[in-house]
């Protein structure tokens, strides 16, 4: 993209009903029903593991970046696949070539990953760029600026939230269609690029305008970004040279989303609150170029942005899996299953 910590001993999916049960006695005795005050069902989720998930930032680090023509973008997309193959009712690679604002043409890999397809119901796609950016240009250290972004939290932390969902999915079918979309070439765009999106959001463009058609499109869209930073700060963190770098991990609403998706932004903030999920908080921040953009503007598809505007070591070589948290993950997470299972 550009632009309370409080995790349980275990993270279990009792505590949601525990949750629901006594916002049940507590908070709603004027709305009836099985409902809440903002029409949130309760719905007993399946467990997010997000220690499990954790580790699949951890592990993507370990390919190196996964910029466009490296060897950890190669290893990282086996990667995904031998991991999806299993657990997806159907996994779509979608091949194609482009150029970068910093070279190329490059080949570039988008993956959808099929679940409950001929379910009833609302189509939902969750996606996540699984690229990194190739330049640190935000690090504070101008000898840096040359090096590759790490990309634990930028790219990894998206595409450790739908790796677990697919885990989860394969063992939880969902009871509407779901697909899972891992976007390559996000994030080598550049200020002042002529490319579309200053040559950011190039495959989830490219999907938008190429929609695969043995499925049927998408009738909302979720985009996770920067959804694994840390929940508290750590005082001797490097702070990037961004324009207003956010304190802790909190999840402010994206404009572009509230304009394109207003119910549903307002749908997964109303899940958010009735989980707990304290990242999400209820105030417009700004407008951000992502990989939900092609959909509203191409596909007119209601989508909406997920994303930490800024966090301290956003383009930074910094962003490692040290300067995530679980509990952040978590949060992103489990609000997703509520969505999906219908919250
Ligand atoms: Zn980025």
């Amino acid at each position: 993209m550009k632009n309370s910590r409080l995790k349980p001993p275990n993270w279990s999916g009792r505590r949601v009903v525990l949750v629901a049960i006594a916002l049940l006695i507590a908070g709603c005795s004027s709305c009836g029903g099985g409902g809440t005050d903002n029409g949130i069902v309760p719905v007993e989720l399946p467990e997010f593991d997000a220690d499990r998930a954790f580790a699949d930032i951890e592990q993507q680090c370990d390919f190196g970046p996964r910029m466009p023509d490296s060897p950890g973008h190669q290893a990282q997309l086996a990667w995904m696949i031998s991991t999806l193959e299993p657990l997806a009712d159907d996994l779509i690679q979608q091949p194609f070539s482009a150029a970068t604002p910093f070279g190329g043409p490059y080949d570039f890999t988008n993956l959808i990953a099929v679940f409950a397809a001929e379910a009833p119901g609302t189509i939902t796609m969750i996606g996540a760029h699984w690229d990194t950016r190739p330049v640190a240009d935000q690090d504070p250290d101008p000898d840096m600026r040359d090096e590759p972004v790490p990309g634990a939290n930028d790219g990894g932390s998206g595409v450790a939230i739908l790796l677990e969902l697919a885990r989860i999915f394969a063992q939880e079918p969902p009871p509407s269609p779901v697909y899972l979309a891992f976007f390559d070439a996000e994030d080598s765009g550049q200020l002042g690029s002529s490319m579309p999106y200053m040559g950011y959001c190039i495959g989830s463009d490219y999907m938008a305008h190429n929609w695969p058609t043995p499925i049927e499109s998408p009738e909302r869209v979720i985009v996770l970004d920067l959804v694994g930073g840390q929940t508290e700060q750590d005082p001797s963190l490097v702070v990037g040279t961004a324009q207003s770098s956010n304190e802790y991990f909190n999840l402010r609403i994206e404009s572009y989303s509230q304009a394109a998706a207003p119910q549903l932004v307002d749908h997964i903030w109303d899940i958010a609150e009735f989980l707990g999920h304290s990242a999400f908080e209820r105030s417009v921040q700004g407008s951000i170029i992502d990989d939900h953009l092609p959909f509203i503007n191409t596909a007119g598809i209601p989508a909406v942005d997920i994303i930490d505007f800024a966090p301290p070591v956003w383009h930074t070589v910094s962003d490692t899996p040290e300067h995530c948290d679980p509990d952040a993950l978590y949060q992103v997470g489990e609000t997703m299953l509520g969505l999906v299972y219908g919250m």
